[in-house]
């Protein structure tokens, strides 16, 4: 057994006291700006650009897609990867590292699998470019001599890597490596024909190991959280929730066995990017002590979306994949009796399923200027929308963690939320008495809890305008950076390498960890 302290420490400037620096991988299939499709885009860029400033070496693997435009700040490596898949194939990439933050994002270009203009293929097993992804993962550590600490692992896409470092990488120095899963959605898992085992080079006898199958079928998200050193998921109240089985999506039963080894760590937001002040894609900028700006915000959402020019009627905003997740169908359901009752106007920005893809436009014709609807993907409307809404709908059937409702607090707009998941541990219910809360929360999935909901935010806002001011305020004051959970995932990523490596045997059981080891409370 070798030693391995030595490359964990260096001495901090600042005192006497080692303080580790990581050396940490990314595997994932999006990150912003570059290949977004939801908030798991947001959650990689965010820890591949905030790690770095913790002091730990941070890449991020994924495909470089066909719709990605190389240019000057991306450096073409010299030398192919060779990636050795199964039955002897050698499948030759190409590899781009693109700066991003502090950190870098190592991009896989294969055009067979990756070439294209979406992230994910429709109708098409995505399967097998992902587990290619995980053997290019493997290689390119080889390859550069790049041994991460940890090799952090987001969602089914990138199941396969800590399989590999259980079996393939035995004999090598990437065993060592902990690895972390991350659950951004139970939701997908990765679901496929075994044979991918054998085209990504794993060992005949993983095809016959329980913990990587599912139904008789390759599931990818469950064969990386069998094998991972540690598991986390987007919230604690997800993680929670997912060892049941109405959330666990058929994984429950493991997820409990594996209790002790989970954790929930919330999303943070990027201050950067989702900030009222600073924000370049909004008319005007505004803060907590000048909300001038956000009535010119109101103005413009009204004029793209073809609502009724109007300030003082309170806007409900909506942005979201357009799918049984997100609830909207139960906004469907109630439009017609909220039109009636309420003096309100409703903007919903998204796209998804096509029955509602037609509701909303339909709603859009029958109540011109009162609802307006985009049908599509638009980064820069999506700012007007948590900008110039007064209210922000968000009634999930579950939420991993869910971003839009913190990025909704930060502008002011305030969020009417089903209580589950990261919803239920980011938005806190108002309480008039108490002079408490950041937004709306209610707990049944019907239309008529929605609808009551957004009744009582509609009092407020009429009746008490007063109280709605404060409400506002105190939900944009709040720190919803990413700097806590940051600390948080450092203190996960320690965990993990102190339980590899003692795993291992490369630390002896009463031997201390060559850094402080921090507390890591329960869920
Ligand atoms: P999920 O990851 O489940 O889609 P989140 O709330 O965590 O939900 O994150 C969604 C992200 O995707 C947010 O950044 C949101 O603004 C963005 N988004 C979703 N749909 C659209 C759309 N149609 N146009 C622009 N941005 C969108």
């Amino acid at each position: 057994m070798g030693r391995v302290t030595v490359e964990l420490l260096v001495v901090s400037p600042m005192s006497s006291a080692p303080k580790p620096r990581l050396k940490i991988l990314h595997v994932a299939s999006e990150i912003a700006p570059h290949a977004k499709v939801g908030g798991l885009a947001d959650v990689v860029s965010a820890l591949t650009k905030t790690m770095p400033e913790l002091g730990h070496e941070t890449r991020a693997i994924l495909p470089k897609y066909g719709f990605l435009e190389p240019n000057n700040n991306w450096e073409a490596l010299p030398d192919p990867l060779a990636v050795h898949l199964g039955h002897g194939e050698v499948a030759i990439a190409q590899l781009w590292h693109v700066p991003h933050g502090k950190g870098t994002i190592v991009m896989v270009d294969y055009e067979s699998h990756y070439g294209g203009d979406t992230v994910y293929w429709f109708n098409k097993d995505n399967c097998p470019r992902y587990a290619f992804l995980c053997r290019a993962v493997i290689d390119y550590c080889h390859k550069y001599q790049w041994f991460p600490d940890v090799i952090h692992c987001h969602d089914w896409h990138s199941g396969l890597v800590p399989v590999y470092l259980n079996t393939t990488e035995v004999p090598y120095r990437l065993h060592r490596s902990a690895s972390l899963m991350t659950i951004h959605n139970m939701q997908h898992q990765g679901e496929t024909d075994v044979a991918t085992l054998t085209y990504a080079n794993l060992p005949e006898s993983c095809r016959h190991e329980a913990g990587l199958l599912q139904g008789g079928k390759l599931n990818m998200l469950k064969a990386g959280l069998t094998h991972a050193t540690k598991l986390s998921t987007v919230s604690s109240n997800y993680a929670r929730e997912i060892q049941t089985e109405p959330y666990g999506c058929g994984l429950d039963p493991l997820l409990r066995r594996r209790a002790q080894d989970l954790r929930g760590i919330l999303n943070g937001i990027d201050t950067q990017t989702w900030n009222p002040a600073t924000d370049p894609f909004l008319p005007a900028n505004y803060n907590v002590d000048d909300l001038s700006g956000k009535a010119r915000c109101k103005e413009a959402l009204q004029t793209a979306l073809g609502l009724e020019q109007n300030p003082t009627v309170p806007v409900f905003g909506t942005i979201a994949r357009l799918f049984e997740q997100k609830g909207l169908d139960l906004l469907v359901e109630i439009m017609d009796g909220l039109m009636q009752d309420m003096a309100i106007q409703v903007a919903v920005l998204g796209s998804g399923d096509p029955k509602l893809e037609t509701a909303f436009r339909d709603f859009a014709s029958r109540y011109p200027g009162r609802i307006g609807c985009y049908i599509g993907y638009n980064a820069q409307l999506s700012h007007i929308v948590e900008a110039g809404s007064d209210f922000f709908l968000m009634p999930s059937r579950f939420e991993p963690c869910g971003l839009n409702q913190m990025y909704s607090m930060a502008y002011g707009t305030l969020p009417i939320v089903r209580e589950t998941g990261g919803l239920a541990d980011s938005v806190e219910q108002y309480d008039a008495q108490l002079n408490k809360g950041s937004g709306f929360l209610f707990r049944e999935i019907s239309g008529h809890a929605l609808y009551h909901t957004i009744g009582w935010a509609c009092q407020v806002y009429y009746d008490e305008p007063e109280a709605f001011l404060e409400l506002r305020k105190r939900a944009m004051r709040q720190d919803l950076s990413w700097e806590h959970s940051a600390g948080l995932y450092h203190d996960l990523y320690l965990w993990a390498v102190d339980t590899r490596l003692r795993g291992l045997g490369y630390l002896a059981p009463n031997t201390p960890a060559p850094f402080t080891l921090p507390k890591i409370p329960a869920v």
